[in-house]
């Protein structure tokens, strides 16, 4: 077991309050090391570091700020068994699945990197040619706050470091109290030749440290991915400040099954679109509709494949699933599922916890299932595949639109008509034909309704960080017959 003490400035530091936070492996229910609950007194050494470092850094050319994160991407992958190894023991979720979080991480790394040396200010056309000049800046804010959840640890601070310094600012990191270990591991091993105070990470809770890194009069944005209920919490501490946020909030992603689905490719891809990181995944499909025709063909073709996948511990060879992050995740799971049984839905597969040591649940299948149900309501966040029934394509979209949260969705179909009709009326950030959750870095990624609106990846997850200014500069200084008097 560690000890591993916070970030700031380049120094080790705990916290003044000499409390620690346990990081256990869910896999094993063993402690595997200890960070500081840090508070407000290290978030205003950490914010003071930042600000201190944020002129140099805005000064620094884009091209040497590029090479620094070209470097603490060859620096990631020459300890990257290690840091796979640490992610999967502190997370949970298959080895595969933490290689692929690592490899993505670095992907946004390069590819901020090479987008912000092209700059993306504009000139605009001037009202006297001649005479004037008018640009458009876009410039860094200053101290950015990245505040992060467990789900994909690496991957969703990397979508919020890698832009916001790029763009020139410096930063303070709250990583989820679940995954401050690996988080802490791979700024300290490969961030450090990065001027002193850019980055720093602030360990605590939420309530605690977060809370105080968004109270913060120094911190301009407040760039967060967690659930809607902390959303709503940073929001309101932020509002009177009038910071700029950014939330990545939760999601409740349907998964439609088009009347010409071929069934059993669609079941493999339902399959990976739930239980990926046991289902704990913001754009996990969560809620399946099937034309009522083929409901039980469907529902056969995905017990079969969920039947063939492996529970087990992360680091095992042989794992398809690993256990839930936490045990109290479980609980959500189970309430789900029995609300849902005792209003008359039925268990294909799935038995709930396993008898052993970790926190694993059994990947569950539902038919029966209605939209008035809590597991088609609320955010399960679980191994759970709940299939409901439709008629006709466009009573689907209006049940899929009637969600407040608007993440992503999912078609399989090869009918061009409704793939457009599809992705042209879901209100969700990304629609997803055929091939569920994969991202591409060039292109964005975020929610619309309830799941706040912010953009990550491509230029759009660029622009968060940068501030618009607009120069008028006329370059002489006699008086306009416009000025009094009239
Ligand atoms: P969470 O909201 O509990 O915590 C997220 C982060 O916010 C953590 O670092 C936590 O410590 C911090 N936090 C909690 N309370 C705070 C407060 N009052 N002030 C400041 N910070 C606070 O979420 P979680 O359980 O870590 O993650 C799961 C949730 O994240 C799910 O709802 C999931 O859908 C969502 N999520 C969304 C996306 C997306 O891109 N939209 C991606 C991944 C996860």
């Amino acid at each position: 077991m560690t000890d591993r003490p916070m970030l700031i400035a380049g120094e080790h530091v705990t916290a003044a309050s000499g409390q620690w936070i346990d990081s256990e492996d869910p896999a094993t229910e063993q402690v595997i090391g200890r960070v500081p609950a840090g508070g407000a007194p290290e978030v205003e050494r950490a914010v003071a570091a930042a600000r201190a470092a944020a002129d140099g850094w805005r000064r620094t050319a884009a091209n040497d700020r590029a090479e620094l994160l070209h470097e603490a991407v060859t620096r990631s992958l020459a300890i990257n068994d290690e840091l796979v190894e640490l992610l999967t023991r502190e997370q949970g979720k298959a080895r595969p699945e933490n290689a692929e979080e690592a490899e993505w991480a670095l992907t946004s790394l390069r590819y901020y990197a090479e987008l912000a040396r092209n700059g993306l200010g504009r000139v605009v056309p001037s009202a006297e040619p001649d005479n004037q000049l008018n640009l458009v800046l876009k410039e860094p804010y200053g101290v950015i706050g990245a505040i992060v959840p467990w789900n994909f640890p690496l991957l969703l601070l990397s979508w919020k470091l890698a832009p916001a310094l790029a763009a020139g600012n410096t930063v303070v990191i709250k990583p989820s109290e679940l995954t401050s270990l690996v988080t802490l591991e791979w700024i300290e091993r490969c961030f450090d030749h990065f001027p002193t105070g850019v980055i720093n990470v602030v360990t605590g809770t939420g309530q605690e440290a977060g809370e105080a890194l968004v109270a913060h009069p120094d911190v301009q944005v407040i760039a967060m991915t967690g659930s809607v209920q902390t959303g709503q919490r940073i929001a309101s501490v932020a509002a009177p400040m009038m910071k700029h946020l950014h939330l990545e909030l939760g999601g409740k992603d349907a998964f439609v099954v088009g009347p010409d689905a071929e069934l059993e490719s669609a079941a493999d891809a339902l399959a990976y679109a739930a239980l990926f990181n046991a289902g704990q995944v913001c754009t996990s499909s969560e809620r399946i509709y099937v034309p009522t025709a083929r409901r039980d063909d469907f529902a056969e073709a995905v017990r079969a494949k969920v039947a063939t996948l492996r529970l087990g511990p992360g680091l095992s060879s042989d794992t398809d699933i690993g256990p839930m992050a936490a045990d109290r995740f479980r609980d959500k799971v189970d309430d789900h599922i029995r609300e849902a049984v005792d209003r008359g839905a039925r268990v294909v597969i799935g038995d709930g916890r396993p008898d052993r040591t970790g926190f694993f649940y059994e990947p569950t299948v539902l038919v029966d299932v209605d939209d008035a149900m809590l597991i088609m309501r609320d955010e399960t966040f679980g191994p759970v595949i709940p299939i409901a029934t439709y008629d006709d394509v466009d009573e689907v979209i209006d049940r899929v639109n009637v969600h407040p949260m608007g993440l992503g969705a999912c078609l399989r179909s090869s009918d061009p008509l409704l793939i457009k009709r599809f992705y042209e009326r879901v209100k969700a950030g990304t629609i997803w034909i055929n091939d569920p959750l994969t991202d591409n870095y060039a292109g964005p990624f975020g929610g619309m309704k309830l799941t706040g609106g912010g953009r990550e990846l491509g230029p759009e997850g660029l622009e968060t960080f940068l501030e618009t200014k607009h120069v008028h500069w006329d370059f002489s200084q006699e008086p306009k017959d416009w000025w009094y008097p009239y």
